[in-house]
Formats: C-alpha cells, sequence, structure tokens
C-alpha cells in the first residue's frame, strides 16, 4: 500500500532510517554521558561514541577525524567556515568570491560581512546553472581569501566543477570552502584530491538525525585557522564550543556510512525512477526542465509549468509533498518572490513562480512516481482549462 501524501522534497529533509535510529537509542537513555567529562565511564563511553562516528564521518570525504569539527548543521558549519575565515584572514585581505545561487546561509553570511568591510564577488553562473572556472580565476585579486562554491544545488541539482575550482585555489594560494550538503552520500567527495580546504554538510540530508552536521577543516598544506564562532569551554580544538550531541553524532556517523556503502546501487535506482518521472512529466505540453541535463544530482528535478502557479499546483495536489522552486521566498510582491537560483539560471519572474521542485530518496517507490505523474498532468491540464475559461 501507498503512503499518503507521498514525500517528494527530500533535498529539505529526509526521515531517519530505522538502522540510523536503532543506532542512536542507547546513546539517549543508558549511554547519556557528556563526551567531554572524561574522569568516569560514562564519559569515556560517550566519548567513544563520538570518535566513532567522527572517523566515520571523515572516511566518507578522505579527510582524517581530527579534521571534522561538529556543529549544529550545515547553516552553521557554513556560517563558521566563511565567516571563521574572514575573521581569522582579515590582514591578508578583505575579498571573498562566492556565487549567486549558493543558499541562503552561504549569501547571507557573505552579506554580513559586507557590512564590516568585506567585498564580496557574487559570480553568475549559466543558464544550466553552472559555475565557470575561467571566471572564478579572472575574479581573484590580490585580496582574496576565500573561495565559497557549493558542490551541488539544492533547487536545481547542478553539480559544480569542484576539482577544477579547488585546483585553481590551491595554485592561486586562496582557501576554498565548498557548501557538499546536497553532494555527500550522493557521489565521491574527496577533499584531498579535490584540494578542499573546508566543507560543509549535514546528517538530515542523508537520512540521519536533524540537528547535527559538520564542518571539515583542513589541517595541513594548508593548515586553515578558522576564528571560533562560539566561545565556551573549548570543545573540538576551541573552534566550537559546547556539549556534543552524542546520539546526533551517533547517527550521523552510522547514516553517512550507509549513504557510501549503499551509494551505487541507490544513486542508479533512484535516477531511473527520476527519469521516469521526468519523462512523464515532460510529456504535459509546455513543461521545461532546469538545470543541467546530465551534470546534476541523481535525485533531483526542477520543472517549469508555463502557465501554472507553483503556490496553485501545490494547493490542488496536497497528496505529494514538493517544493516550489521558491524554497526562501520573500515576503515582497513582486520580482523578488521567486527563487534567487531560478533567476540566476534567467526564469522570468512569472516562469520562476510556475516552477516545481521534486526530489526522490531511499524510500521512493515507481507507483509514488506514477502517482505524482498522474497527479501533475491531471492538475495542469486542469488549473490550464480554468485560466482559459477565465479571460
Ligand atoms: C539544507 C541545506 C543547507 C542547510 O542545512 P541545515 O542543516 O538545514 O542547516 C545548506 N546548504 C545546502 C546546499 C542545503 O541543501
Amino acid at each position: 500500500m501507498m503512503k499518503s501524501p507521498v514525500y517528494m522534497d527530500y533535498h529539505a529533509t529526509t526521515p531517519v532510517d530505522t538502522r540510523v535510529l536503532d543506532a542512536m537509542m542507547p546513546f539517549y537513555t543508558e549511554h547519556f554521558g557528556n563526551a567531554a567529562s572524561l574522569q568516569h565511564r560514562f564519559g569515556w563511553i560517550a566519548k567513544e561514541a563520538v570518535e566513532n562516528g567522527r572517523r566515520k564521518i571523515a572516511e566518507a570525504i578522505h579527510a582524517e577525524p581530527h579534521e571534522i569539527i561538529f556543529t549544529s548543521g550545515a547553516t552553521e558549519s557554513n556560517n563558521l567556515a566563511i565567516k571563521g575565515v574572514a575573521e581569522s584572514l582579515r590582514e591578508k585581505g578583505n575579498h571573498i568570491i562566492t556565487t549567486q545561487i549558493e543558499h541562503k546561509c552561504v549569501l547571507d553570511s557573505c552579506k554580513r560581512l559586507e557590512q564590516k568591510g568585506f567585498d564580496v564577488t557574487y559570480l553568475p553562473v549559466d543558464t544550466f546553472g553552472k559555475v565557470n572556472v575561467e571566471n572564478v580565476s579572472k575574479a581573484i585579486t590580490n585580496k582574496t581569501i576565500l573561495v565559497s562554491i557549493m558542490a551541488a544545488n539544492n533547487e536545481i541539482g547542478t553539480i559544480q566543477p569542484i576539482e577544477e575550482i579547488g585546483t585553481l585555489c590551491a595554485e592561486r594560494g586562496i582557501i576554498f570552502h565548498t557548501d557538499a550538503t546536497q553532494a555527500v552520500g550522493k557521489f565521491s567527495n574527496d577533499v584531498k584530491r579535490m584540494n578542499i580546504h573546508l566543507l560543509s554538510f549535514a546528517s538530515h540530508k542523508m537520512y540521519g538525525p536533524k540537528g547535527v552536521g559538520a564542518l571539515y577543516v583542513r589541517s595541513h598544506h594548508p593548515r586553515v585557522a578558522i576564528q571560533t564562532q562560539m566561545d565556551g569551554a573549548g570543545h573540538e580544538h576551541g573552534v566550537r564550543s559546547g556539549t556534543l550531541n552524542v546520539p546526533g553524532i551517533v547517527g550521523f556517523g552510522k547514516a553517512v556510512q550507509i549513504a557510501i556503502g549503499e551509494m551505487e546501487g541507490e544513486n542508479l535506482r533512484i535516477l531511473n525512477l527520476r527519469n521516469r518521472l521526468k519523462d512523464k512529466l515532460l510529456k504535459i505540453e509546455q513543461t521545461s526542465l532546469n538545470g543541467h541535463p546530465t551534470e546534476r544530482l541523481p535525485h533531483n528535478l526542477n520543472i517549469t509549468f508555463h502557465g501554472v502557479r507553483g503556490d496553485q499546483l501545490m494547493t490542488e495536489i496536497k497528496d505529494v509533498a514538493v517544493s516550489a522552486g521558491s524554497a526562501c521566498v520573500s515576503e515582497e510582491i513582486g520580482d523578488t518572490d521567486y527563487s534567487h537560483v531560478l533567476r540566476a539560471i534567467g526564469l522570468t519572474p512569472e516562469d520562476g513562480r510556475s516552477t516545481i521542485r521534486f526530489g526522490l530518496g531511499r524510500f521512493t517507490t515507481e507507483e509514488e512516481v506514477d502517482f505524482a505523474a498522474e497527479r501533475f498532468s491531471h492538475a495542469v491540464r486542469a488549473l490550464r482549462t480554468y485560466s482559459l475559461e477565465g479571460v
């Protein structure tokens, strides 16, 4: 039996896998110790669990365990990386390079730094949402201290040439941060080979619990220094104080281990389902695909239903949980009320407001895909008929 409503918003968050939950449970009740209480057994058990999680998380991105800083999620990791580097390298320069299609937490961290005297270049992307490496190179000045470019976009799924950008930054001696929240567990992220200095990701995007994330901070070639944003008792090498979320970290470790272990088979299965949904939806008249045709996340689909408003579609289709292209809309009316990502790839405000993001995942079935396709075909045609009759 198919559950209703059907969940197709896996970019926003994912359910906790029961294997992950099982691993976490003992750390709420029986092994409840504080991982920083090293005077007794309760603390030792918690500490050991944290270090186990840390090892699995480091392994997933080819880092060393001591290079992983635990945070509350990718928002905090991105804030810590960007503001932390900016503050620690202030003497060296005040210029930061990022893109127009980053997650709000990256863009808003940069905006905050602009208020404090930093200069930020927001690079444009092409119509597929791809950053041009040549443009990154041309934007670098002798004041540039940081390049922050996401690995894969959470709205349109486009994957960036992270390894080329990493190589470029390494050659020019500039720190490179990537928001890999949508990428870890979807494709290989090797911080050594890709010359990544800082990498952010979160547990709840890969079937782990909410409220726990990680920031990779390179410890050699070069050693990256970041200014603490959370003062306190000096946990996580003094970079991020606060009692660690032990069950969360245990769950995160388990989640990442499962995601990497099952990545190949899962990607193929989900890609087939995604393509099935894509083919069915693009059969509807006046629809178009956003994002890159091939270099995109296997579980992402982003479609414009021309002439039909996304919010009306979602009102009509309550039994499929999707998201409008505008995940982070502003309250204002006008052409700012559609996604900054869709704007950056050149969609008109009208098309931007007629766009839906579909995110498939571990628990998506063929039956659900067919159901969603059917519901959308029906609703799009119905809404177009109403609007014709209304003329
Ligand atoms: C979800 C997401 C974030 C924010 O992560 P939280 O853990 O929810 O704070 C940042 N960047 C990208 C690309 C995301 O998809």
